[in-house]
């Protein structure tokens, strides 16, 4: 019988999503939870318990994944760490494929040599590409448009050859439109750059931009916006925990999409935020950014069915004012601000 203490890892648990999952598993977890991020776009001060053990370092280190594995009986293993910006990935494939599809390399060679058999991935709708059906199933085709989606998709497929290979199972949770902060404003979004629609709408709302630009209104969708499923990060959260369990109960692999099922459009979102901060929003309409589908909505009922699992945020309304209570809250929806 092993002596050492059993833990969870969690490689990028200082991220956005990352940290939100940390919080939750620290409350409903009987385990140890070890967290390994580099920090380059993770914040430590997103880690709030102290009883997380954070490694500072990079997942390809093999050294240091050894050290931990070596410290800890790790059980489990829920891998965030990965670049996420389309743009810098269409400009800098190498550098996703290294750090998203051959890094992770590390931490799945570990968990082969220590027993380790359990592994949840963030994986992406980005995986499937331009949709030819909506709301798009777990079935729909993944022919990702750029290297960002193609980086998760080879993980996806290593992880299935492991799976054949030394019995390796994993959940691959395929996030839609993260969005939201936890509702106490104690953590949340903190992207440099920050991409991303709601967190600039509030910042065109806040005065920190002179204005949000509206990519493209010439599409096929009812008001010529862009249509996509936000999801609240403390929803993503709640669905690693259950994945765990799933696995912990001798799931086999599996993908569940990770969405509300209602699409809000970029113009009802501006309508949104203005209503939540009753602040006009400055506006521009501009062009179409590339490789932006129309649409995309996710039909999540497989993770309804095998993980118990519902998005509880269905209103786009309280997402957004959990965002704007962290924008404006004592933290200023900046890590940099915390003072810790
Ligand atoms: N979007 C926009 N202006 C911005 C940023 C985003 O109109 O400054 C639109 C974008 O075209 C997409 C939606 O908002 O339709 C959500 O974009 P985001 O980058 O937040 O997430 P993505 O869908 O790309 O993962």
């Amino acid at each position: 019988m092993s002596l050492k203490e059993k833990a969870v890892l969690v490689t990028g648990g200082a991220g956005y999503i990352g940290s939100h999952t940390v919080r939750q598993l620290v409350e409903h977890s009987a385990s140890r939870v070890v967290v390994l991020d580099s920090l380059e776009r993770g914040h430590g001060a997103s880690i709030l318990d102290p009883s997380v053990k954070l490694f500072t370092g990079d997942i390809a280190d093999s050294d240091l994944v050894e050290e931990i594995f070596t410290a800890f009986e790790i059980e489990a293993v829920i891998h965030f760490a990965a670049y996420t910006y389309v743009g810098e990935s269409v400009a800098e494939p190498l550098k996703y494929y290294r750090n998203n599809t051959a890094a992770p390399l590390t931490i799945l060679e570990a968990m082969q040599r220590h027993g380790c058999k359990q592994f949840i991935f963030s994986s992406t709708a980005a995986t499937y590409g331009n949709p030819v059906s909506m709301p798009m199933t777990e079935e729909h085709p993944q022919q990702p448009i750029n290297p960002y989606g193609a980086s998760k998709l080879m993980l996806e497929q290593i992880i299935r050859d492991c799976e054949t290979a030394w019995g390796l199972r994993a959940v691959f949770l395929r996030y839609f439109n993260a969005s939201g902060c936890a509702p106490d404003a104690a953590i949340g979004e903190d992207h440099d750059p920050e991409t991303h629609l709601i967190p600039l709408i509030l910042m065109a709302i806040s005065g920190e931009r002179e204005h949000i630009t509206v990519f493209g209104e010439d599409y096929e969708t009812p008001d010529g916006t862009c249509v996509r499923d936000y999801i609240h990060v403390l929803d993503l959260a709640n669905a690693h925990l259950k994945a765990l369990d799933y696995l912990g109960k001798g799931g086999s692999t599996v993908a569940c999409n990770l969405g509300t099922g209602k699409g809000v459009s970029v113009r009802e979102m501006l309508t949104i935020a203005e209503s939540v901060t009753g602040t006009k929003v400055p506006v521009i309409y501009g062009e179409r950014r590339p490789g932006d589908p129309g649409e995309l909505v996710a039909d999540s009922a497989r993770a309804k069915e095998l993980l118990g699992w519902e998005a509880e945020y269905t209103d786009v309304r309280d997402i957004v004012a959990t965002a704007w209570k962290w924008m404006t809250g004592p933290a200023k929806g900046r890590y940099a601000n915390v003072k810790r």
